[in-house]
Formats: structure tokens, C-alpha cells, sequence
């Protein structure tokens, strides 16, 4: 991925704006053959304007008496207009583009200069297109998802076999999909490797996606490595690079994979607590998978960062045989 995305999302923006006007355009043909009366409006309202705007120019002795009646003559032609279209129910709009978006007519950007939601939309589902997640989703997801695979022994200490412990994580996974849009959860799963952290951040990601959620999933070491070229290499940072860094803190939801198989220094931690504080205060949510306990999260990370994932994530704790191992 390079500029080329930039490139590719602003041409299917131009395209769809291409289409909204050819098809508003038939649609006028259409409604002028129909009723012809609608055209002979709009070419005395039009001609009206030019004479308007002639006077504007010329400034003629009664200037102010004419422009009055021009804008009267506009008006009450206006006023036909719209009663033929009652008359027949054309909605007032019926001429207009329709476009797939209404916050920024397929422009990308609202009228207020900033970035549209759908913006960030079309760059993620780029950005998974190039990054094979699509393939992946295909295959983990709720739908792909057999509790049967988890053991329902008990295991070691735990109240909840390991199984019925899938079964409260699975709803409540659910129901952080559900109620996404509601609620300011965010996760943190952990526990040892090869128990479904993964899977279930898939299961969720898929979900979201098909919602329209822009979700971006990295694993924490491709996260730091897009940090730091973003940071340290900034002349030479490439456009992919820039887009994933912004996507950081502007994706409704974030997913940390494997938190703690990153070399942890300084810089991440700093940097970890920058993105967490960031989004928690911008209300944007994030799910943290880690292989660590929490003791040994707590160990690894500052206090600030622990102290904010304490107060602000559920803790989700998955426990039992690795699954990759059985079978
Ligand atoms: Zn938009």
C-alpha cells in the first residue's frame, strides 16, 4: 500500500459523484418529458436570473423596482414549480444527486473542511483488503466459532470450566458488538497462548466491519514499528505508513494483539500510554489481547498505563489447555 490508496479512494469518490449526476440528469429528462409544463419553468426562472444579473451590471434609473419584480416573477415561478411537484409527488429533492453519502455529497470531506466518517471507512477496508484480514475474517469469525473445542473439565483453580468460561467471554463479546455504539467498554484479554484471545479479536473485528465501524487491528509490534518510523523516520515515512499512524488514534475501534511480545523499553511505554490516554479521552474504544498474567502486564508496563487500563477495560481472563496443542 502507498499513495496509490489515496489515489484509488478519491477516483471511486469522483466516479460516484459522476454517477449521481448522470443519473439525476435522466431523471430530469425523464420528468421533463413527462410533464413539459416543469421545463418551461425552469427556462423562465433561468432566463429571469440572467436578467437579473444584467441589471446588477447596467444599474438602470429604477434599478431597485426592478430587481424587486425580477425576484418577485422568481418566486411566484418557484412557487408553480412546487406545486406541480406536489401535485404529483415528486419529492422536492427529486433533481438533486443522490449521494451515497449525505455528509459529504462522496467528497470525503464535510462542508466543515474535516475528514468524512466514510473517509476513514473506505481507507480500512483498503487497508484490509492489502493486509489479508479479509481472508482471515472469512474464516474467524461468530459464525466459525465451536465452543464444543474447549474443555469442559475443570481446570485447576477456576469456578468455571473453561467451556462455560467461553461462554460468558462469547457474550460478552457479543455484546460489545452489540451495544458498540452505546457503551464505553473496552477489553483487555488475557491469559496464556493458543485459548482463542486471537480468534475472539476476530470474531469482533468481523463483526464491527460489517457494521461500519472502522477497526484497525495490529499486533503491538507492527503497532511500535508504525510509531517509530512515524516518529524517528519522518522524512523518509511512507504514505501507508502515515495513513496507519492517523488510524491509530482515528478508528472507532483499536485491537492490540499480543501485548508484551514487543521488546518494551522506554519508548513503548510511553508511547502505549500516549495511545491509550489519547483514545480513552476522544471516547474511542480499544480491546488489548495479552499472553501475560497481570501481574506480569503490571510488571512490564508503568504504572499510568495499568492504572488506566484497571479503571477503563473490563478484564477478561481466558484459561485452560492450549488448544493448539491438543488435537
Ligand atoms: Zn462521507
Amino acid at each position: 500500500m502507498n499513495k496509490q490508496i489515496m489515489e484509488n479512494i478519491m477516483t471511486e469518490y469522483n466516479k460516484k459523484r459522476l454517477k449521481a449526476a448522470h443519473e439525476a440528469d435522466k431523471r430530469k429528462e425523464n420528468l421533463y418529458v413527462n410533464i413539459p409544463e416543469l421545463e418551461e419553468i425552469e427556462k423562465m426562472i433561468k432566463l429571469t436570473s440572467i436578467n437579473l444579473s444584467r441589471i446588477f451590471l447596467t444599474s438602470p434609473e429604477n434599478v431597485d423596482e426592478q430587481i424587486k419584480e425580477l425576484k418577485e416573477k422568481i418566486e411566484k415561478l418557484k412557487k408553480q414549480r412546487q406545486e406541480i411537484y406536489k401535485k404529483n409527488n415528486i419529492p422536492d429533492n427529486y433533481l438533486e444527486p443522490m449521494h451515497e453519502c449525505k455528509k459529504c455529497s462522496d467528497t470525503g470531506y464535510t462542508p466543515d473542511g474535516k475528514k468524512c466518517s466514510c473517509f476513514n471507512r473506505q481507507v480500512i477496508s483498503h487497508l484490509y483488503n492489502m493486509s489479508n484480514m479479509v481472508h482471515m475474517l472469512k474464516k474467524e469469525n461468530f459464525d466459525t466459532f465451536d465452543i464444543n473445542i474447549f474443555s469442559n473439565e475443570t481446570y485447576e483453580n477456576e469456578k468455571l470450566t473453561p467451556r462455560q468460561n467461553m461462554y460468558n467471554i462469547l457474550e460478552a463479546c457479543e455484546d460489545f458488538c452489540m451495544n458498540f455504539n452505546k457503551t464505553n467498554a473496552n477489553l483487555l484479554f488475557y491469559g496464556g497462548t493458543g485459548l482463542g484471545k486471537t480468534f475472539m479479536c476476530n470474531c469482533i473485528a468481523k463483526t464491527l466491519i460489517d457494521k461500519e465501524v472502522t477497526v484497525l487491528y495490529e499486533t503491538a509490534f507492527s503497532l511500535f514499528e508504525i510509531v517509530e518510523n512515524h516518529k524517528f523516520n519522518k522524512q523518509n515515512e511512507s504514505e501507508e505508513n502515515r495513513i496507519n499512524y492517523n488510524m491509530i488514534f482515528e478508528c472507532e475501534l483499536l485491537i492490540i494483539d499480543d501485548l508484551g511480545a514487543e521488546i518494551g523499553n522506554s519508548f513503548t511505554n510511553a508511547e502505549l500510554f500516549n495511545i491509550i490516554n489519547e483514545r480513552l479521552v476522544a471516547e474511542k474504544k480499544t480491546i488489548i489481547s495479552t499472553n501475560l498474567s497481570l501481574d506480569k502486564l503490571a510488571n512490564a508496563y508503568s504504572d499510568r498505563i495499568m492504572s488506566r487500563v484497571f479503571n477503563n477495560f473490563a478484564l477478561i481472563k481466558f484459561y485452560g489447555n492450549d488448544l493448539r496443542m491438543e488435537s
